[in-house]
């Protein structure tokens, strides 16, 4: 029995969508804070976020110990903001137990399954979070699943529909090879924005709707 064609399915995006934004590599700290922010609302809004996070509080042992309403009074703009300082402020003070310090470098010296593990260990932190960390901050062949990825792939026939996040994170990791995690994941999150929307997917213009499995839109 022959898989899913992930690589026909990013090969048919990538010549669509065109070539990839490059994206800075972050602290790893960094990273995990600002994938936090990117919760339930747009990437402007949740780099503008973390933007003005970082002005108003220019280091972490800053936002750790600032009032709680004084860091969702910055992150206003990233949505939630009252449980997201409240989270970020967790995840600070569980670091900071940890390492004595407000730095996770270290990480990069661990394996995949290492971090993983740190990362989903800390208040708040799941799969995904972890997953963009290893992807984005480390450059190591996770494959986060967020909503646009979840969507569509689950369109695709890839996922159950009604898989949990666990299990979507499970089943994707082994279906899509390590060296295609990155472009793919970020193909499918660009598709699941532009074309497969969850309301009204543009299906007469989707390049990989000959792969599709919803059906007729
Ligand atoms: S055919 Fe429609 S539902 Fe299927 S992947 Fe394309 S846009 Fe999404």
């Amino acid at each position: 029995m022959t898989g899913p064609p992930v690589r026909e399915v990013l090969r048919r995006l990538r010549e669509e969508q065109g070539p990839l934004a490059p994206r800075p590599r972050l602290p790893v700290l960094d990273e995990l804070i600002a994938t936090v922010l990117s919760q339930h609302t747009s990437d402007r809004n949740s780099e503008r976020a973390f933007f003005l996070l970082r002005s108003r509080f220019p280091s972490w042992e800053e936002v750790r110990h600032a009032p709680t309403g004084e860091i969702a009074d910055a992150i206003r703009c990233g949505g939630i903001a009252d449980q997201k300082a409240v989270r970020i402020q967790r995840i600070l003070a569980e670091i900071e137990r940890r390492e004595g310090v407000l730095d996770l470098e270290r990480l990069r010296r661990l394996d995949d399954a290492e971090v993983e593990r740190y990362l989903t260990s800390l208040p708040g932190v799941g799969p995904k979070t972890a997953a963009c960390v290893l992807l984005f901050a480390m450059g190591r062949p996770a494959f986060p699943v967020d909503t646009h990825v979840h969507r569509v792939t689950t369109r695709l026939g890839w996922l159950r529909v009604g898989a949990t996040a666990e299990e979507a994170h499970r089943v994707l990791s082994a279906l899509v090879p390590p060296d295609i995690r990155h472009d793919l994941h970020l193909a499918l999150v660009t598709h699941g924005r532009r074309v497969c929307r969850a309301r009204v997917p543009h299906c007469p213009t989707c390049p990989i709707r000959r792969w599709c499995t919803r059906g007729p839109a």
